[in-house]
């Protein structure tokens, strides 16, 4: 099995919930440059 470490220096790719803007950050965008809208970390998945 392969872990998969998440570095925090590395971007990582976040997705708007409202209109799918992805945005790569090392930081959480908090959000969306586009519409405002909250953004999610692509790399969390959702429990
Ligand atoms: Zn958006």
């Amino acid at each position: 099995m392969k872990d998969v470490k998440v570095d925090p220096n590395e971007e990582s790719p976040y997705e708007c919930f409202q209109c799918g803007t992805i945005v790569h950050s090392a930081a959480n965008p908090d959000q969306c440059p586009e519409c405002g809208g909250e953004m999610r970390n692509r790399q969390v998945p959702l429990e």
